[in-house]
């Protein structure tokens, strides 16, 4: 074990800022050296994660997720609680650039010891920004944040990552506008557990009272994802704060509605198998595209399988083959 790593776990779980700061950039980093270093790191601090509620929130650009997560973390601070924010913005991934990143955000909750809010990571895959939001919320669990707020904006995929990292997914709308004008698919309000729809005040309210209406009916028709639970639609001002405190009440009952009945731990369990299994695909798709080999043969194979002369499963075979080969005979 390398000293630094030692000395920066030990800070964590001590709850100093800087250094969860700078456990989170070794995470982040590609580099082979800090990869290295953060696995330690977290290895360390495996036994003090996890004791905390994670929560995902979702909703298109212009809901009020920022407004909103800036009173629910006060709110939740001042009830003793210390709350971690991170950001998943799937637009980092795609395209380079940042739905979520570039404006100031969450003012009054930044301002807060008891808070500590990063943004997205950068990353060329999905699934890589998945796994660094993951390790980053074991590290600020280590530090003692026991609520972690996982933010995202959606075109789905990352939604489904967030709602499979986290143990219970509050939905953000606003007053009226159908589906596609909300930009949320149906599959996004299939993985909500939670369901508010902001911007209940002034001129606005009666809309989102029938928006919550609305929504209310067409939940009624999915099948329930838990048989313990129904998914409750509640109204809300971020601006004002009237109606947040009981969003929280539903994120609260429904937590111990599922700890009660098993279901919780259970899908933290499914959830670290498939962590597992996403690392090994990751790490081995990885590893297969490095091989020298591999590399050698691979231009032949592509231009095969583009000219329509080779099915790609028999390239995928090939490739395969000769890095298996190498594996045994080295
Ligand atoms: P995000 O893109 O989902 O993070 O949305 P923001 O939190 O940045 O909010 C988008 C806009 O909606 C801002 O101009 C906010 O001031 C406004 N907003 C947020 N919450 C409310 C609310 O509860 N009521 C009203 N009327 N406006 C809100």
């Amino acid at each position: 074990m390398h000293g630094a790593a030692v000395t920066i776990a030990e800070e964590v779980r001590a709850g100093h800022r800087q250094a969860l700061a700078r456990a989170i950039t070794l995470v982040e980093s590609t580099r082979s050296d800090h990869r290295a270093r953060a696995i330690e790191i977290l290895e360390l601090l495996m036994g003090d994660a996890g004791n905390s509620t994670r929560l995902g929130i979702s909703g298109a650009p212009g809901v009020g997720k920022s407004t909103f997560i800036d009173v629910l973390g006060g709110l939740l601070i001042d009830r003793g609680h210390r709350v971690g924010v991170l950001t998943v913005d799937p637009s980092s991934a795609i395209s380079g650039g940042s739905i979520l990143g570039d404006k100031t955000r969450m003012e009054q909750l930044a301002r807060r010891r008891e808070a500590f809010i990063r943004p997205s990571p950068a990353g060329r895959t999905l699934g890589g920004v998945a796994r660094r939001t993951r390790e980053a919320m074991l590290l600020c669990e280590a530090a003692g944040f026991d609520i972690i707020i996982v933010e995202t904006v959606g075109v789905g995929q990352s939604e489904t990552m967030v709602a499979d990292m986290t143990d219970a997914f509050l939905l953000l709308l606003q007053p009226g506008g159908g589906d596609e004008l909300q930009g949320i698919k149906r599959g996004i309000v299939e993985l909500a557990d939670v369901v508010a729809v902001n911007k209940a005040d002034g001129e606005l309210e009666a809309g989102a009272r029938r928006t919550a209406a609305d929504y209310g009916r067409a939940l009624g028709l999915l099948r329930p994802r838990s048989q313990a639970w129904s998914v409750p639609v509640e109204t809300c001002s971020a601006l004002t704060g009237k109606g947040v405190p009981q969003v929280w009440a539903q994120v609260e009952r429904y937590v111990t509605a599922l700890r009660a009945n098993g279901e919780f731990i259970g899908r933290r369990t499914e959830q670290a198998k498939a962590w597992l299994w996403s690392e090994t695909a990751q790490e081995l798709q990885s590893a297969l595209q490095n091989d020298p080999r591999v590399r050698g043969e691979l231009p032949a194979l592509e231009r095969a399988v583009a000219a329509g002369s080779l099915p790609p499963t028999s390239a995928a075979q090939r490739l395969l083959d000769i890095f298996l080969d190498r594996r045994r005979n080295e």
